[in-house]
């Protein structure tokens, strides 16, 4: 069922988007080479204890995971780009770093994630983060009244073809609300002009996410870590938005933090 939040509603949804916002730009500064997968999560509990916030991860156990999740944020690094399990691993230069974090603030969520590389970048890497935040960008100025969810999808995938990349449409962007998943999927690839139309109020988590080159996923042993079928790198971008009347707001915006 699709939801729709009222202005006031809206504004109650700010906290949480704030404290995710806050949360990703501290870890993200936090992050470089010689950091351990499992120190990045310890941070985020302390962070998430500190402010009163609940973790929407922790005790996560959907269809597709083997267990209940058990962490408070997803550590994707290289060939991994989804649900990324922290774990003993120490940070090499040149890593490609995915950290993918949601929480719940006055009963409200707010779903976010930002890749970058620690330490020497490579040029393909760059260029598919990049590929991953202009999407995003795509999508946020889709996300307006009077567009369907298919107009958002078209504008992920015509970034991503754009760059020569393939779309994978099993996981994408969802409805946020009391709760991290809901109504409408908003796959990264779809017709203009079809599906859900959308309205003032409707807030959604829109996460574009490449591999560079396959869009083909297995999953880890862990039973939760998702990898590119080929080895090949991911980047995954997303914020919390909600449509308005007055065009798309994003919930999880960190320029105000004075970070990307
Ligand atoms: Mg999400």
């Amino acid at each position: 069922m699709i939801e729709l939040r009222t202005p006031a509603e809206i504004d109650q949804m700010r906290p949480a988007g704030r404290f995710v916002a806050e949360v990703l730009a501290t870890l993200r500064a936090d992050t470089r080479v010689g950091t351990n997968l499992l120190t990045i999560d310890k941070r985020a509990h302390e962070l998430i204890r500190k402010a009163g916030a609940e973790s929407c991860y922790i005790d996560y156990h959907p269809s597709f995971g083997a267990s209940p999740f058990g962490k408070v944020i997803c550590t994707s690094v290289n060939d991994a780009v989804l649900h990324g399990l922290p774990h003993d691993y120490t940070l090499r230069d040149g890593d490609l770093v995915t950290l993918d974090f949601a929480a719940s603030v006055d009963g409200w969520v707010a779903d976010s994630a930002v890749s970058f590389v620690v330490g020497t970048p490579r040029d393909e890497d760059l260029r598919l983060i990049d590929t991953t935040e202009r999407a995003l960008a795509a999508a946020i100025d889709a996300a307006t009244v009077g567009h369907r969810v298919g107009d958002i999808s078209a504008a992920v995938a015509a970034v991503a073809h754009g760059e020569g990349y393939s779309v994978n449409t099993d996981f994408g962007g969802h409805g946020v609300g009391r709760v991290m998943h809901g109504d409408p999927h908003v796959p990264n690839d779809g017709k203009p002009g079809r599906g859900f139309p959308l309205r003032a109020g409707l807030v959604v988590a829109l996460e574009p996410w490449f591999l560079a080159t396959t869009d083909e996923l297995v999953t880890d042993p862990d039973g939760w870590t998702l990898r590119s079928v080929d080895g090949s790198r991911g980047s995954h971008s997303e914020h919390t938005i909600a449509v308005t009347a007055d065009g798309p707001l994003v919930l999880t915006d960190r320029s105000f933090l004075g970070v990307d």
